[in-house]
């Protein structure tokens, strides 16, 4: 029986070992932390259960596919519901908005509430389903780096179309293109940032991910978002996958004669710092990283040749996260609320040039207990209290800045819910940046691998295979990107790469 190993359970990894026990590898997966899901993890504390990093959930077929695909029953791993208000928004000047998940009740509450014509709504909503229906089986499902991809009947109904994905503007130039109201600019330009990027620099082309918001849906699995991770291991499991918690690998070995893997060698993560870890050496026929791929070079291959100017590029913003437990409920937010900035282009400036955070950040909060009652004791509700925030360079002072910070949220959600806030915290945690490299291994923290903040990104992602036989890569730092959906795509273009034994 030909093995397999994982470096990393984040969901790629799990997802890469569930491709690969279906096809009859023997697989083990090595993860580093006590737990399984990398960024897609919870933590419970004082009553309170929060899913730490992803709280939007798209594209649920992706996560059916794995389970169908195994033969089994999707019921018996997972659930979840489709959204009917997909977000709150909240401008200073008093303006609320409810995105409803009904276009056409979406699109006459920006038309009531703001003033944009309706029809720019459904104009955008329809161009971002052709963008989505071109190329997303071209980026997304498809390896970019082998020719098959862009020789056949899909590439050449995008290039005959190409007009249509507007390649040569930014999302922010399409947007002031499409609608009247600098209010839905900013709304539309909020899409950047699912992938960690910047609407002034980003290409249009990123217009399609309303689409899946909008046409195809916002989910929310029946116990939170970790029920992915969790449904995922367990189908892994009884596929026969192994799972070796606080296990960090430390070297992918390499046959240089023979260029093609041996295995890797492994370090007890959890006395790592003592005399009792133990370097042991494991052979495998085939290896995935599921580690970020920079790291995956500089610390497993030190040895190799390393793709220096794919490295190089400019990665996604990151995350400021406070967990507060609240001791009140709040009628006026929904799940997800978002609580924008008055100057958004200068909030960009600040993340992306000034490498810092925007005094007056747009704030998102996801409250998961407006759904599911048991994530916080009676009568109070868990906050997920996020802001962007630029990776960590070390040229930041994070303890300062995270002070301040938590003054200008409390001080802007009181001015605009006309609520205490800062009273009604009993609870909190901190997520920085530092934390989510320490806790994922991700370059400086950042949410997604490389931005999207140039229009040649998608071909500057490092491929999801090697020249070294029998080495893989997978994940959000990987092709084609960073997010659930993608990182699970990556999964499955791995998948289809390796033979079947
Ligand atoms: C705060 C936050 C909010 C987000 N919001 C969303 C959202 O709303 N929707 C969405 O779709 N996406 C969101 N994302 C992005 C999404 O979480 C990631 O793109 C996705 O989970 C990345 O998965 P991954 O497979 O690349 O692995 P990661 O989650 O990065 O996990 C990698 C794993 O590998 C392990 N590892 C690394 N090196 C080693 C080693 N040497 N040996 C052993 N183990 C190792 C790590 O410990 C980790 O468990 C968010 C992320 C964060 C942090």
């Amino acid at each position: 029986m030909k093995k397999a190993a994982i470096i990393g359970a984040g969901i790629a990894g799990i997802a890469t070992a569930i491709h690969l026990a279906n096809k009859g590898y023997k697989v083990e997966v090595f993860e580093a932390n006590s737990y399984a899901g990398g960024k897609l993890s919870e933590f419970c504390k004082d009553g309170f259960r929060y899913d730490a990093g992803p709280s939007l959930f798209t594209l649920p077929e992706r996560v059916e596919e794995l389970i169908l695909q195994s033969g089994k029953n999707v019921e018996d791993y997972f659930s979840y519901k489709r959204l009917d208000i997909i977000n709150k928004y909240f401008w200073e000047d008093g303006t609320k908005l409810e995105a409803s998940a009904d276009i056409e009740k979406f699109a006459e509450q920006l038309e009531k509430k703001i003033g944009e014509p309706k029809k720019n709504i459904l104009k955008f909503l329809k161009n971002s389903k052709e963008k989505y229906d071109l190329t997303a089986d071209l980026f997304l499902t498809r390896s970019l780096h082998k020719a098959e991809t862009f020789f056949n009947k899909t590439a050449l109904k995008a290039v005959l179309q190409i007009w249509k994905l507007e390649l040569f503007k930014t999302m922010n130039q399409a947007n002031n293109h499409n609608f009247e109201k600098e209010k839905t600019i900013q709304l539309f330009n909020r899409y950047a940032t699912y992938n960690g990027s910047s609407p002034y620099s980003a290409p249009a082309l990123l217009n399609v991910i309303p689409h899946l918001e909008f046409n195809k849906g916002a989910f929310l699995p029946t116990g939170g978002m970790f029920d992915i991770t969790k449904a995922l291991v367990k189908l892994g499991q009884d596929l026969g996958v192994i799972y070796h918690f606080n296990k960090k690998v430390e070297e992918i070995i390499i046959d240089k004669k023979e260029n093609k893997i041996i295995g890797i060698k492994v370090k007890d993560a959890q006395n790592s710092k003592t005399e009792n870890s133990i370097n042991q050496e494991v052979n495998f026929d085939t290896v995935v990283s599921n580690m970020d791929i920079v790291h995956t070079y500089k610390k497993l291959l030190p040895k190799e040749k390393a793709p220096e100017f794919l490295l190089q590029q400019q990665k996604s913003s990151s995350a400021l996260i406070f967990y507060w437990g609240m001791k009140a409920e709040y009628k006026q937010l929904d799940l997800h609320n978002i609580f924008f900035t008055k100057e958004y282009r200068k909030e960009f400036n600040a993340l992306f040039n000034g490498k810092t955070l925007y005094q007056d950040p747009t704030i998102y909060i996801f409250v998961s207990s407006k759904h599911i009652k048991t994530d916080a004791p009676e009568g109070c509700e868990n906050w997920f209290v996020m802001i962007n925030a630029p990776h960590n360079d070390n040229s930041q002072d994070w303890d300062k800045l995270i002070e301040k910070a938590k003054e200008d949220i409390i001080k802007k959600l009181e001015r605009i819910l006309m609520r205490n806030v800062k009273e009604n915290i009993i609870s909190e945690s901190i997520l920085d940046p530092r934390k989510i490299e320490l806790r994922t291994s991700s370059l400086g923290g950042s949410l997604y691998g490389n931005s999207s903040n140039n229009r040649y990104a998608a071909f500057l992602r490092h491929a999801n295979f090697s020249k070294t036989k029998g080495l893989y890569f997978c994940g959000g730092s990987v092709h084609p990107g960073g997010g659930i959906p993608l990182a699970l795509s990556s999964a499955k273009i791995v998948g289809e790469m390796i033979e079947k034994v």
